[in-house]
């Protein structure tokens, strides 16, 4: 196959990021985000990584995401990357929400539009803007293989004594209401890549992933297959998130309703956007959080300790599910970055044969490590996710499997 050449699209709902990565060598060719669509403000800012580019920003008002992706087509063209280049291979979608239905990659036709579109009931924030990304790009180019690929996919192997929640069987089916984990492209590529790290094959290793960025989940996974994930219905169950309360009482809500004469909307946003650290304390960044914590900010100590305690909880439990764990992987913005939040995760887990090395975990670095102590019964490791990397080398796979059958 000579078209070797993937551009990755993120469409959000104000929002597109993309990446361009030629798959001869998983190398990134150009990466670029357009924020604030729709806004007199929007920004669109192209940087390609070929050799002599510079990075490039547009300030002016982008009206809509067509206007967007037509702005970064004529971005990639200055550099000779243009979406009409015979070298690329297919567009990959990231997808929010893909349900039951998808649990694989898949070429996208007028049946999977028509599916993830269903889905919008549950995924109301993500799968319309995910779907408006889709439908400028095959406009753009309707010849070539659009794939998506979705976040809740590695998730769609957990056993329904996970998934389901306790609740009344038909109810929950009518709505479709399950535990169906999001971040799954982060999960599965941490996954695979802390076995590799450990030299050992994913069917051989039992981990637990947490992903802790401003949205967090943590994930088992057994034996490459993942087993439980605490997010659920939506991104908003689990672990305490920059904004997202993460697990609370179901009857908070029905408080706040007859109490607290709050809307469904109004919780909603509250829980969602007003609550975790920023509830908690103010700030969602964990770096702004540290820094009070040093000057003696109590709020700030007190959410630092209770997003902690919510992450032992579930290493603690993601323990007993998988019985046997050979690593626990931190990974995204604070799981790569945080040492502290690393450490005190994991603080008094020794009977568990988990501990961090203080020096180890130091280290500032951006390649995949571990940092625990040698002879650890349990790595702890540190491996910085790669979404786009994912999505590309699923939707390369994909297509090039594709290409293979056609030629047969
Ligand atoms: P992500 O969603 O993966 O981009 O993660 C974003 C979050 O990572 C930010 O909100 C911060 O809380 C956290 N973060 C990024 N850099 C650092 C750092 N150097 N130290 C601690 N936290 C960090």
């Amino acid at each position: 196959m000579t078209a070797t050449r993937i551009l990755v699209l993120n469409s959000g709902s104000s929002s597109v990021k993309y990446q361009l990565l030629d798959m001869r060598d998983d190398a990134r060719l150009a990466v670029g985000l357009v924020e604030r669509i729709g806004e007199e403000t929007s920004r669109l800012k192209h940087t390609p990584l070929t050799e002599g580019g510079r990075a490039r920003e547009q300030n002016r008002a982008i009206a809509d995401h067509d206007e967007a992706l037509k702005a970064v087509a004529e971005e990639l063209a200055r550099d000779g990357l243009g979406l009409d280049s015979p070298e690329l291979a297919a567009i990959g979608h990231r997808v929010v929400h893909g349900g039951q239905l998808f649990t694989q990659p898949t070429v996208i036709d007028g049946a999977v539009l028509g599916e993830v579109e269903r889905l919008i009931p549950v995924a109301p924030l993500h799968n319309p803007a995910n779907l408006t990304g889709i439908r400028t790009a095959m406009s753009l180019r309707p010849d070539l293989p659009q794939v998506a690929v979705f976040d809740t996919a590695f998730h769609t192997t957990m056993p329904e004594s996970a998934a389901r929640y306790a609740i009344d069987v038909a109810t929950a089916d009518e709505h479709r209401i399950r535990r169906y984990g999001f971040h799954g492209t982060s999960h599965a590529y941490v996954s695979r890549r802390t076995a590799e790290l450990l030299g050992r094959r994913p069917e051989e290793v039992n981990v637990i992933v947490l992903h802790l960025g401003n949205g967090a989940s943590a994930s088992a996974v057994r034996g490459g297959v993942c087993v439980d994930t605490s997010m659920g219905l939506t991104p908003l169950e689990g672990l305490v998130m920059g904004t997202r309360s993460g697990d609370v009482d179901p009857a908070v809500i029905f408080h706040l309703m007859r109490v607290g004469k709050m809307s469904a909307d109004e919780i909603d946003v509250l829980l969602n956007k007003k609550s975790g650290l920023t509830g908690l304390c103010g700030d969602n960044d964990m770096r702004e959080i540290r820094r009070r914590i040093d000057e003696g900010d109590e709020a700030a100590r007190l959410a630092f300790e209770i997003y902690v305690h919510r992450l032992k909880k579930y290493i603690g439990a993601y323990y007993a599910v998988l019985g046997r764990v050979d690593a626990v992987a931190f990974t995204a913005g604070v799981g790569e970055n945080a040492a502290p939040v690393r450490e005190a995760a994991v603080a008094g887990l020794q009977e568990l044969g988990l501990a961090v090395d203080g020096e180890l975990n130091a280290v500032r670095s951006d390649e995949p490590r571990i940092v625990s102590p040698e002879h650890a019964r349990v790595a702890v490791a540190v491996v910085p996710t790669d979404e786009e990397l994912e999505i590309a080398r699923q939707t390369y796979a994909l297509v090039a499997n594709r290409a293979g059958e056609h030629h047969d």
